[in-house]
């Protein structure tokens, strides 16, 4: 592994989408090499050599503590400041703290893994994490590496300060298996022994079991052994995803392991990613002939069975608008069980979540609002409906009835992939 330090100009990414996330990508590149990652994508204009050239950004600290500091926080945390915050006692701090929302520090991002190897050595996302804590902001990390441990108490501490949650990309349980496609990372064992650490410690973690890899990681015993392995650890939530294989690298590395150690997949693979979608999605004729499940599907009904939540409970930051949150929570739930789930309307979906992104958008609260106002907002009939509802009752009948329906799949051995797969 090389690794390259360099001074970087950027470092948050934000989103409209997201307005009370950042994101942070402290590396460019990642070590732990695994078969399907997307972050080699020539879309991200990465490096050659992405996994063993390792760009680290080492003046990330110091760019997130410029970002805070311009959109007027103060270190109300930092001990010595050598300014007249000093002057202020610990406990009166919070109340000279500026008013401007605060956001989720979402330390993780889609090139890279801040807690791969090169972090051991360098402490660039722990220097990260004191600065997210000095100015008392909320994080999220997303790893596969347990090195995560070694900052369990600057995270418990922001942990008791404002929140902290820790979540571990898991997708095999199986060692051998796991090794194939992820040679670099901390075993599954390893990873979910770390969540089971942050549970005791009482901050929250979960999984992503994302990718869910066709005819290995959506078989029954894996499937079911991932998940009942995260409800022994504790788990307070899980994901499921599907595997996206993008023209380029991204495919071509996939697949040559595949022909490696799966020859005999090979063909279903070229198969159902030969539409060569920029985004990397299968081909869903391919995957229908298949009679592969929606991993999503799949994996929201063995929540139920294993009695995880599905999706990760919403911590909402200090200085937000509650209730238009909440209320953009609920659509976005509502919007998921109505396209994803139950398939009922896309397009009503769609217009649903649009609305949820619009309410984390607006800055009046909407619990303050006179009816007539909520009526001149760009909606919908169909997602007034069900904003008036959650108005006057705080809950949606639609969604306690979708949630409620147990028996949406039976798990059975169809609900699963087969040992020898076919297109026929
Ligand atoms: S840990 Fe994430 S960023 Fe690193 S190689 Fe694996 S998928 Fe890519």
């Amino acid at each position: 592994m090389i690794i390259e330090k360099y001074e970087a100009k950027s470092l948050i990414r934000t989103s409209k989408r997201s307005p009370h996330h950042i994101h942070l990508n402290i590396y460019q590149g990642c070590f732990h090499n695994c078969s399907y990652c997307d972050g080699k994508s020539e879309e991200y204009f990465m490096h050659d050599d992405y996994n063993n050239k390792i760009r680290a950004k080492i003046n990330a600290p110091e760019l997130l503590e410029k970002y805070l500091i311009n959109k007027g926080f103060l270190p109300i945390n930092r001990e010595k400041t050598n300014t007249l915050l000093d002057f202020i006692p610990q406990s009166n701090r919070k109340k000279i703290s500026c008013d401007n929302p605060k956001f989720i520090i979402n330390i993780f991002g889609n090139i890279c893994d801040v807690y791969q190897p090169a972090e051991a050595e360098l402490t660039i996302t722990r220097k990260v994490l004191q600065v997210a804590y000095d100015y008392g902001f909320p994080v999220r990390i997303l790893t596969k590496n347990a090195l995560v441990l070694r900052d369990i108490d600057l995270i418990k501490k922001i942990n008791q300060d404002t929140f902290a949650r820790v979540a571990f990309t898991i997708t095999l349980s199986n060692q051998q298996e796991q090794l194939i496609f992820e040679p670099n990372a901390s075993s599954t064992n390893e990873r979910l022994s770390a969540l089971n650490k942050f549970r005791e410690e009482g901050i929250s973690a979960g999984g992503y079991i994302t990718p869910v890899i066709p005819w290995i990681g959506d078989t029954k015993t894996n499937l079911m052994e991932l998940f009942q392995r995260l409800k022994d650890a504790r788990a307070d939530f899980v994901i499921t995803g599907g595997l996206t294989l993008k023209p380029g690298r991204n495919k071509e590395d996939f697949l040559k392991i595949i022909g490696e150690h799966y020859p005999e997949l090979l063909i279903l693979y070229d198969e159902l990613y030969r539409n060569n979608s920029i985004y990397g999605q299968p081909d869903m004729e391919i995957w229908g002939k298949c009679k592969l499940l929606n991993p999503i599907k799949q994996g929201y009904q063995m929540s139920k069975e294993y009695g995880i939540n599905f999706f990760e409970p919403r911590y909402i930051p200090e200085g937000t608008l509650r209730t238009n949150l909440e209320m953009a929570t609920i659509l976005s739930r509502i919007a998921f069980l109505m396209g994803e789930i139950y398939e009922e309307s896309w397009q009503k979906a769609y217009k649903i979540r649009e609305a949820a992104i619009e309410l984390e958008n607006n800055p009046s609260d909407i619990s303050l609002m006179k009816f007539d106002e909520i009526l001149t907002l760009p909606y919908e009939k169909h997602v007034f409906r069900h904003i008036i509802e959650i108005l006057q009752t705080r809950k949606s009948s639609y969604l306690i009835k979708k949630e409620d329906n147990s028996q949406l799949f039976v798990i059975n051995d169809d609900f699963f992939s087969k040992n020898s797969p076919s297109l026929r």
